[in-house]
């Protein structure tokens, strides 16, 4: 594994076009950044204790009582705290966001096959023995599918000594939430994010939705202020623009799809994605030689380097569509 949780976020720093980051190409919505600036004189303030304000759009919208949310700066602060507390023996479907192999004690993996285009069905799921934490990333990082989540029920009622832990990060893709079952099940817990679709990755705002008791415990254990005040008014004001977000999700979608008919055409492989990054295998070529002569015209690209996939896997996410095209022809000469 390559240094995951800082080659994922990367944040600014790439003179180029960068396709290797889990960030939306997007800017956030002008709401947002008015919100932000409108909040900035008034910084001499912390927010409202726990970000209450944005706790309760955050209920209102999910349909779940606000007691059961708990804010901070970012989902991967909440992840980690989640896998200290339960993560004595974590089961991940693989291949998964290279944070959680990293921050497991130990771990069990379920394979997603490249030869079922990275799906399964959550009905197969066997959980091992002794598992306290059993994570479902939906849609999934690195290949962007969605799992039906239909068979969740059935799988929290049968493990019932498991916690489950759905993480959310890039849900708004396909509106297949499982939050609405948090307040039924004790061992379910869901994480979300603003950074994806939202487009709010540097202001850093994540939220988990948990049983009650899980929520106030994350809520005491962490700072009661975790947000800057811009970052809780960016939130708000996006939140309240989801309409656009709606309408950006389609545009990102489609640069998507249009990337990838594009990379097929140069005879690369790639696979089935609900969100604005897919996998794809160059082999025979390698991906590392292929990002090399990437990065020698400025295009900064993810080989995977998981040995079980083989050399010619790279992660794509979608950039604007005048620069994929930049892409598409680097790799034609290339290829
Ligand atoms: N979950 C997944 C699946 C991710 O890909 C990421 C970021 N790459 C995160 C969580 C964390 O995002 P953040 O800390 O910005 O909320």
């Amino acid at each position: 594994m390559d240094e995951p949780s800082t080659v994922e976020k990367g944040g600014a720093g790439f003179e180029g076009v960068t396709l290797l980051l889990c960030e939306n190409p997007l800017p956030p919505l002008d709401e947002a950044v008015d919100a932000a600036r409108e909040e900035l004189p008034r910084s001499n303030h912390y927010t409202e204790p726990y970000s209450e304000p944005l706790g309760a759009l955050l209920a209102e919208r999910l349909g779940v009582p606000a007691e059961c949310i708990h804010v901070n700066a970012g989902s991967e602060l909440i992840l980690r705290q989640l896998f200290d507390r339960f993560g004595k023996k974590v089961h991940l479907l693989t291949p998964t966001y290279p944070l959680f192999p990293e921050i497991a004690a130990q771990y069990t993996e379920t394979r997603l096959q490249p030869g079922a285009e990275f799906r399964f069905d959550l009905r197969e799921l066997e959980i091992p023995e002794g598992t306290t934490l059993a994570v479902v990333v939906n849609p999934n990082n690195p290949n962007g599918g969605a799992f039906d989540v239909d068979p969740l029920p059935a799988l929290l009622e049968a493990n019932p000594e498991t916690r489950f832990l759905v993480d959310e990060a890039f849900v708004d893709f396909v509106d297949e939430s499982v939050v609405g079952l948090v307040p039924e099940y004790d061992n379910l817990l869901v994480t979300r994010t603003l950074s994806k679709a939202h487009s709010l990755a540097g202001f850093r705002v994540g939220y988990a939705v948990a049983p009650e008791p899980i929520a106030a415990s994350l809520n005491a254990a962490n700072d009661a202020y975790p947000l800057a005040r811009p970052s809780q008014a960016a939130a708000i004001a996006t939140l309240r623009n989801e309409a656009k977000i709606h309408e950006r999700i389609g545009r990102l979608r489609s640069w998507t799809d249009e990337l990838a008919a594009a990379l097929r055409r140069l005879g690369v492989r790639t696979f089935p994605t609900e969100t604005y990054f897919f996998l794809a295998d160059f082999s025979p070529h390698d991906a590392s030689g292929v990002a090399a002569r990437l990065r020698e015209r400025d295009i900064f690209v993810k080989p995977l380097d998981d040995d079980r996939l083989g050399p010619g896997y790279m992660r794509v996410t979608t950039a604007r569509p005048e620069e994929n095209e930049q892409v598409v022809e680097a790799l034609a000469e290339i290829l």
